[in-house]
């Protein structure tokens, strides 16, 4: 099972999430939100061979956390992943598109310059800049768009360029998720929760409640559950396996 979009050190008890997550085998995608987070959630990681942590700058915290561009770029080497970054243009963060836009012009630029990077994408109300964006800097990497709430078009053009798609319970609860998801390409699909932000009957959602979403996506597809399994993680394992060679090769902490 696969949560490819989880604030691991955002829940009360971050030691026991990963414990938990550990025993109900998932593989999980640790993303941060500020640089100066990506330090200790990582360490949270330390011997879980199934948790990788990204190293992010939400775009709800750019105006704030712009200064913290130089830790980026100073810990990018560590790290395969970015995320969770992008563009955010709802009506309570719009007023900061400038910053916004400046801090993920750099980090796409920096993750370029570093051999590319997979990336976890917030794209809430700015899905045609961040796909702008991206088709402006290719070498960037994967990007895998989270929780993707754009248009039909919109859809088909960030498949066009090549993006992914990650999806989670609270998103496949409503029709128009489940319609978007429908039309993903089934071979860029993951799973994720969004816990502690996106919730369920039973509050917060975590790691291993992205089972829900796998129940979903079965359904959606219209397979058997095992078949929606062993496909995500087929994706999963293509997903590895691309990326710049000198971080394939593990040479680099396997953060
Ligand atoms: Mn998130």
């Amino acid at each position: 099972m696969i949560d490819f979009h989880c604030h691991l050190d955002l829940y009360p008890d971050p030691e026991r999430e990963v414990r938990e997550a550990d025993a109900a085998r998932v593989y999980v995608l640790s993303v941060t939100t500020t640089p100066r987070a990506w330090i200790r959630t990582a360490q949270l990681a330390k011997g879980h061979r199934r948790i990788r942590t990204s190293l992010g700058l939400h775009p709800q915290l750019a105006h704030e956390r712009a200064s913290e561009l130089p830790l980026f770029e100073e810990l990018l080497p560590r790290t395969r992943y970015v995320g969770e970054i992008g563009l955010d243009g709802g009506s309570d963060f719009g007023k900061h598109a400038a910053i916004q836009s400046e801090v993920f012009e750099t980090v796409l630029r920096l993750s370029a310059v570093g051999g590319g990077r997979i990336m976890s994408i917030h794209s809430r109300r700015a899905v045609d800049e961040i796909l702008d964006r991206l088709a402006a800097t290719p070498d960037a990497g994967t990007p895998i768009l989270h929780w993707f709430s754009g248009t039909a078009r919109q859809l088909r053009r960030a498949a066009d360029i090549g993006c992914w798609f990650s999806v989670g319970p609270a998103m496949l609860r409503g029709e128009k998720g489940k319609a978007l998801a429908l039309a993903m390409p089934t071979n860029r699909i993951l799973t994720e929760t969004d816990g502690p932000f996106a919730s369920g009957p039973a509050g917060p959602l975590r790691p291993a409640d992205a089972w829900q979403a796998v129940k979903q996506l079965a359904t959606t597809w219209n397979i058997p559950v095992d078949e929606a399994r062993a496909r995500l993680l087929d994706n999963l394992r293509i997903l590895s396996e691309t990326g710049p060679d000198h971080l394939k090769a593990g040479r680099l902490a396997t953060a």
